[in-house]
């Protein structure tokens, strides 16, 4: 199949799963997850109108800013080390990836040397698995009540990587349970916290996690094919 063949079945895919959940195709973004693709490959999926890319690493991320149209919107995934905020902050459009007030301390203090509001979302390792980074779910609502006191930090929403599972149907309970704990904290009004945003579901599972209530989905092999690792 072709990138464009790829692209369209995700396409379809996401509709009919907003269909069966009652939702409008308008309130779910699919990021196109481009880590270790080349930029043409990108540039081709750009030119089918999509704007949204994931990647994982800051210097791939920097890379392909740097080349790629000035009107994409770049989504940082992957785990962030502290001494590499400086190089992302003003570049991607919202960081998945805040798991601790450490990092977040980071972010606020180049956001606010650069004078700007840096959108993030917390990450939650919501099926508890011991190899994942994220918040434990007890630790998020303490934690988004933390980011009261930022200025320069919006908290957009949670997000989560969900277990590697055979059968999709198995992470509904994390995403539904992801979803609970988000209008939980909406509740709560905490200044500079908005969970408007929902950042779960990858090639194996954004179906199921729209019907729980995504709004953004992460799909990587689904529109670029396997990815293939270089052994060093
Ligand atoms: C790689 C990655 C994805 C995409 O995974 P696929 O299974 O290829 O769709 C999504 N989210 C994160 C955080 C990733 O690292």
């Amino acid at each position: 199949m072709s990138l464009k063949e790829k692209l369209n079945v995700v396409e379809e895919n996401i509709c009919r799963a907003c269909q069966r959940a009652g939702r409008d195709r308008k309130d779910v973004t699919l990021i196109a997850v481009s880590k270790t693709k080349p930029v043409w490959m990108l540039k081709e999926v750009y030119d089918l109108g999509i704007c949204q890319f994931g990647e994982n690493k800051v210097q791939e991320l920097m890379d392909k800013y740097s080349v790629l149209p000035p009107d994409i919107n770049w989504h940082m995934i992957g785990h962030l080390q502290r001494n590499k905020v400086k190089y992302i902050i003003d570049k991607a459009a919202l960081i998945h990836s805040v798991d601790s007030l450490r990092l977040a301390d980071m972010i606020e203090a180049e956001a606010a040397k650069r004078q700007i509001t840096v959108n993030v979302l917390l990450e939650v390792n919501i099926a508890r698995e011991e190899t994942k980074y994220g918040l434990m779910p007890e630790e998020v609502i303490r934690t988004a009540e933390s980011f009261a006191n930022y200025k320069n930090i919006c908290v957009q929403g949670l997000m989560t990587i969900a277990p590697f599972v055979e059968n999709p149907e198995e992470n509904r309970v994390h995403f539904a349970n992801l979803h609970k704990l988000s209008v939980d904290i909406a509740k709560k009004n905490i200044d500079n916290v908005y969970m408007s945003v929902l950042s779960m579901g990858m090639t194996n599972d954004y179906e199921v996690a729209i019907e729980e209530g995504a709004t953004h989905v992460r799909v990587g092999t689904g529109i670029f094919g396997e990815r293939v690792y270089k052994s060093i």
